[in-house]
């Protein structure tokens, strides 16, 4: 498994394919796949003699390449047969198995987009997505992990370190160390901005205190990306960003939250007392905070979105087969017009979701604006995973009810896809100010 999944991904890094999607043209299919239709050959060797990305004709957002689709199968196979039979027992205990974490680093899925040059296995954002999305079809609570460390902590590094802080901090979470991103606290959960925490000043480091909630991945994390005020009296525009060593002694997890979903993700309180962080260890500028936090989370968001759709997939995968079992009344289940109606209905949410989110990925990976796209993905996800994680559970009767069958834990997990990283209402308060620009209503 090692071994495949390493080759897949030496097949993206060096694989001439993989170069011209990195270089070309990310949002499409690739180029030599036979079993497009001629059209879409044409636009791409249109777009493989063009520099200028704008002028190629995009892709349709749901055709996948031949790397992309082998991606999905290897990861696929890596979920089912390293995460699946631990599932239960993770839930039960409320933690990720160590041997788990140590496979997800081992197969590169935790540097996912961290170029080669630091270890990492070079992907696209959209591949990165569909990563998430296959390892969320088996546990949501482990995609969440890979989705915050990959998706938000290392984007973060990668976007705004220098280039000694990306040798140390890049080379490590993409080989052993998980990172955690600290953004919330009891105060500031929508209204993040309003942080309390605090970066005083003293010569050479800064010195922090304060605390954090609802942080996943603190209680098996190295590093954590912390965001605190350097300058209160300049508002939003003193929020900096700091990285942490979990062995900073400054540092204390205050407390693990037992909680109704994502069990085996953790999620804890951490409390910042006389916490000394040199002045190297910033990232980014001192006052950048809040731009950083604000992008890493548009491209977390559509991640959110990934695994949203995952879990969706997840109860189709559990609740369809049983429906082609199970008989009442001389009949399948599945074959009762009423039944199908609704399982149609759910499987087009599922593919406009879908759309959404890999429609958002690709347009990140064209380097386009994600700002309202990201909120549509997350937003409309979420929706159609509860709906489609909730009538799975109704389609199977009395199945579907108890822990066994596995439908319970998707219908308890999808709840979190409209807290994190902003709620419901805060994407749709995204896309309300994103509508009200569009029409030149944003000036009272
Ligand atoms: C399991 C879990 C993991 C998490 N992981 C992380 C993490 O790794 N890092 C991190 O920094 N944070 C994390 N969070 C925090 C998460 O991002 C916040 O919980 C979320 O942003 C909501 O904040 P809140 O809980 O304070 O709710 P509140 O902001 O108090 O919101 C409560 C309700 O009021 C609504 N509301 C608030 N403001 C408005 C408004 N202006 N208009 C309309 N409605 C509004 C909300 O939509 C919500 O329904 C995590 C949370 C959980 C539960």
């Amino acid at each position: 498994m090692n071994n495949l999944f390493r080759s897949c991904v030496r097949l993206f890094n060096y694989g001439s394919v993989a170069a011209h999607i990195r270089n070309n043209v990310r949002y499409c299919a690739s180029p030599s796949s036979e079993k497009l239709p001629l059209s879409l050959r044409r636009t791409f060797a249109s777009a493989e003699s063009s520099t200028n990305l704008h002028s190629v004709m995009p892709g349709p957002c749901l055709v996948f390449s031949e790397d992309e689709n082998m991606l999905r199968d290897t990861v696929r196979k890596f979920a089912q047969s390293s995460i699946a039979p631990k599932v239960k027992d993770m839930d039960e205990r409320g933690e990720t198995d160590k041997e788990v974490i140590s496979q997800l680093f081992s197969n590169g899925l935790m540097g996912l987009e961290v170029p080669v040059e630091y270890g990492g296995s070079g992907l696209t954002f959209t591949q990165a997505c569909i990563v998430i999305e296959e390892i969320a079809r088996v546990d949501p609570a482990v995609a969440v992990l890979v989705d915050v460390h990959n998706t938000v902590v290392n984007t973060a590094i990668r976007k705004w370190a220098n280039p000694e802080q990306k040798k140390k901090w890049l080379t490590a979470l993409a080989t052993d160390t998980i990172g955690s991103f600290c953004l919330s606290e009891a105060g500031s959960g929508s209204d993040a901005f309003a942080l309390k925490t605090r970066a005083l000043e003293k010569g050479d480091h800064f010195v922090i205190d304060g605390g954090k909630l609802w942080i996943s991945n603190a209680m098996e994390a190295g590093l954590f990306v912390v965001f605190a005020n350097a300058n209160p009296e300049k508002g939003h525009r003193g929020i900096t960003a700091f990285v942490l060593d979990s062995k900073n002694p400054g540092l204390t997890i205050a407390k693990k939250e037992d909680k109704l979903g994502i069990r085996a993700s953790s999620t804890c309180e951490l409390v910042f007392q006389n916490a000394i962080v040199p002045k190297e260890d910033i990232l980014g500028e001192v006052g950048t905070g809040y731009k950083i936090a604000i992008e890493s989370l548009n491209e977390g968001r559509i991640g959110i979105g990934a695994q949203m759709i995952g879990l969706a997939q997840g109860s189709m995968d559990i609740i369809f087969p049983y429906l082609h079992e199970r008989r009442q009344f001389g009949s399948r289940i599945g074959d009762f017009q009423g039944v199908q109606f609704q399982y149609a209905q759910a499987r087009v949410e599922l593919e406009a979701a879908r759309a959404l989110v890999y429609n958002a990925a690709r347009m990140n990976d064209a380097g386009l604006s994600i700002r309202k796209e990201a909120a549509f993905a997350k937003y409309y996800s979420a929706q159609v995973a509860e709906r489609i994680a909730s009538k799975s559970i109704d389609w199977a009767g009395g199945m579907g009810f108890v822990k066994e069958f596995g439908l319970e834990k998707y219908y308890r997990d999808v709840k979190i896809g409209h807290i994190y990283e902003g709620t419901d209402n805060i994407q749709l308060q995204t896309i309300a100010k994103e509508m009200q620009r569009e029409y030149g209503f944003d000036r009272k």
